[in-house]
């Protein structure tokens, strides 16, 4: 498709869409993408305007639209994330980071594992569900170009896409593109089913579908000259669902009447039984085929009307009528796939995604972009979040879990022998609290050991209860320990981590590995190695160390702290005292530093505070934190890289 094509077609849905964002889009992802192919052996530029169109269908907005574009361009060509942002603004960046860190997933294969895939996938994407859209599309897009590859490999993914992203698309109440996904998992996991299916199902899709909405139409009017206010849509049955049908009921082809149904959709339960009586009007029912739900619902409360119909022409359709009430509850009963069905936990999560699906249903039907844009981008699952390993191996935490949490979660030992946190390839202390979609490595150390410290801030009983294992803590209220506690706090933030925050590699996204040899302060001047299992490390200029490293291998290092708007932060170890802060606010004042934001946290009578500000003149740093750090009630002070 060409430039003017595709915004020509953007422009027919969402007339207010950002053009000059999406041109600038489609000619950057066609430059970085030149030269590269498909296993098709077409240009890969169709891959990404493949995924735009495809959410084009869903009326996707601009945003999603660029980040679908420029979807593959971090992973797959010299491009970075950087500066994706710095063309695009953070919304598309964002998005582009999501779907990325999506790729690296790595799913169990195992049939247990496979509902806690699926909803570890949706937490881990849920602040922002066009995430999941767009990787979604480009399943769908690569599903289509599947035949090129090895017959491992199709059966490996159509099996992901069968097991993985069918359901999570089903869950999202995405039918169509369910359908689809699932139609082309069966073409390559049951190639005979899947051909003789096709070859049956005479009629081809758009046919059948196109047949449905001239019943659809003919229905709609029936129901408007009886005043029947009603949604009326048609649902084509797929190969898949033909072929699960088949299955469980151990029947054949033939006996499969439903090829398309339709449904119509109720404000009132009379209504219900009035639209059944303009339907049997308009075709002739089939015998023994009309099932009244509403006078006796299903075991799991489901309510419907179903009745089969022949039309004129011969063809045979399942119609399903039922109130809107009904039909909610009905579309929502998908607590049974769930692992742990039943427990309170996962009651909440299905509340939430349908609620989640209620606005993607919301939004098929009001054709308006720019409402839908604004209700998903939901922070859903307040309660858990989903971080990866350096695999991709999800892991499930509560919400302000911190690299600790995550380390005692995936292996005792791992917790015990953690030393430092990598998030997102950021050297981070142990205490940040992680967010959904973080990846975090934990650096372990064969002579760490749990420290009291930890007790305060893990929120998980799994680490709590080891590290006090560990430490052989009987009770919690020990003075002493308290003062030790204190001690190791200090030792946490006066640690290396906050100023290896500050360094900012250039062009390679390694990360920062912290040296043993050299003290390293802020500004200090900085060499960095690559070293031979992919990390940078950091020495000062003068180091004894550097003679031995290999300089072929050497990183660009800079200072971050005049990026990114000359933010700063200082976090400061408090005594909980009246006035304190004041002090400190008036030594920036003097120095006419402009805050950004004053956070506090209390930590029993001590309080953690982290101010972020504006400074350009880099010297004045050093000198405002001493100025601080003389304040009496002021424990420990740190400079950090505002993240
Ligand atoms: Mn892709």
């Amino acid at each position: 498709m060409t430039l003017s094509a595709f915004i020509e077609e953007v422009l027919k849905y969402n007339p207010k869409a950002d053009t000059a964002l999406l041109k600038k889009a489609y000619v950057l992802a066609e430059k970085a993408h030149h030269g590269q192919t498909r296993s098709t052996g077409e240009d890969y530029f169709i891959h990404p305007i493949g995924v735009a169109t495809i959410l084009m269908k869903m009326y996707a907005d601009s945003a999603t639209l660029c980040a679908a574009l420029l979807h593959d361009i971090v992973e797959d060509t010299s491009v970075s994330i950087e500066q994706v942002k710095q063309l695009f603004g953070e919304e598309v960046a964002l998005l582009v980071e999501g779907v990325t860190k999506i790729e690296k997933i790595h799913f169990k294969d195992s049939e247990d594992y496979k509902a806690e895939n699926i909803r570890k996938i949706l937490i881990a994407t849920a602040k922002d569900v066009r995430v999941i859209l767009i990787k979604l599309a480009d399943r769908m897009d690569n599903m289509q170009t599947l035949k090129t590859f090895r017959p491992e490999k199709q059966q490996r993914i159509a099996k992901e896409t069968l097991e993985i992203y069918a359901p999570v698309a089903h869950k999202l109440g995405m039918w169509r593109l369910k359908g689809e996904l699932e139609d082309l998992s069966l073409r390559y996991l049951e190639p005979e089913v899947y051909k003789f299916l096709r070859s049956k199902v005479a009629e081809k899709r758009t046919e059948r579908e196109n047949s449905t909405e001239e019943m659809i139409a003919t229905i709609k009017q029936s129901l408007a000259e009886k005043h029947i206010d009603a949604i009326v849509y048609g649902r084509a049955k797929y190969f898949y669902s033909i072929y699960k049908k088949m299955k469980k009921k151990k029947i054949g082809f033939n006996d499969i009447y439903d090829l398309v149904a339709i449904r119509i959709i109720t404000k009132t339960m009379p209504e219900c039984y009035a639209a059944l009586g303009i339907v049997h009007d308009l075709w002739k029912p089939m015998p023994h085929r009309f099932k009244d739900y509403i006078a006796v619902p299903k075991a799991n409360g489901y309510q419907s009307l179903h009745t089969t119909i022949v039309t004129n022409k011969g063809k045979i359709v399942e119609i399903q009528i039922r109130t809107e009430e009904m039909h909610h509850i009905s579309e929502d009963g998908i607590a049974a796939h769930w692992k742990y069905h039943g427990t309170e936990r996962d009651k909440k999560f299905d509340r939430k995604i349908s609620w989640l699906k209620q606005i993607l249903e919301w939004k098929r039907q009001s054709k308006d972009a720019s409402d839908f844009i604004e209700s998903l981008k939901v922070d859903l699952f307040e309660d858990e979040i989903v971080v990866f390993t350096p695999k991709g191996d999800p892991i499930s935490l509560p919400t302000n879990a911190t690299p600790v949490d995550f380390a005692y979660m995936v292996h005792t030992n791992i917790g015990n022998k953690c030393s430092k946190a990598l998030v997102n390839n950021k050297i981070t202390p142990l205490d940040h609290n992680l967010e959904s979609g973080d990846i975090v490595e934990i650096v372990v150390n064969k002579n760490a050991e749990p420290s009291r410290q930890w007790l305060k801030f893990v929120k998980t009983s799994k680490a709590r209860t080891k590290i006090k294992n560990t430490l052989k803590i009987e009770h919690d209220h020990d003075p002493k320990a308290e003062r030790l506690k204190q001690d190791a706090f200090i030792d946490t933030l006066s640690s290396a981590s906050a100023v290896y925050n500050m360094i900012e590699v250039i062009g390679k996204n390694l990360p920062l590995k912290i040296s043993k040899c050299c003290d390293i302060k802020f500004n200090d001047k900085i060499k960095g190695f690559i070293t031979k299992d992919n990390k940078i490390t950091v020495h000062k200029e003068g180091c004894i160390n550097i003679h031995a490293m290999d300089q072929k291998r050497e990183a660009a290092l800079l200072w971050k702290v005049d990026n990114e708007k000359d933010v700063v932060a200082i976090r400061l170890l408090l005594e909980d005292k009246v006035g304190v802060l004041a002090k400190i606010l008036s030594i920036f004042a003097a120095n006419q530093v402009n805050i950004k934001s004053v956070n506090t946290k209390q930590r029993k009578d001590k309080v953690i505070t982290t101010i972020r500000f504006y400074l350009k003149e880099k010297e004045k740093l050093n000198s405002i934190v001493a100025k601080v750090k003389q304040i009496k009630s002021v424990i420990e002070a740190v400079i950090q890289k505002n993240t």
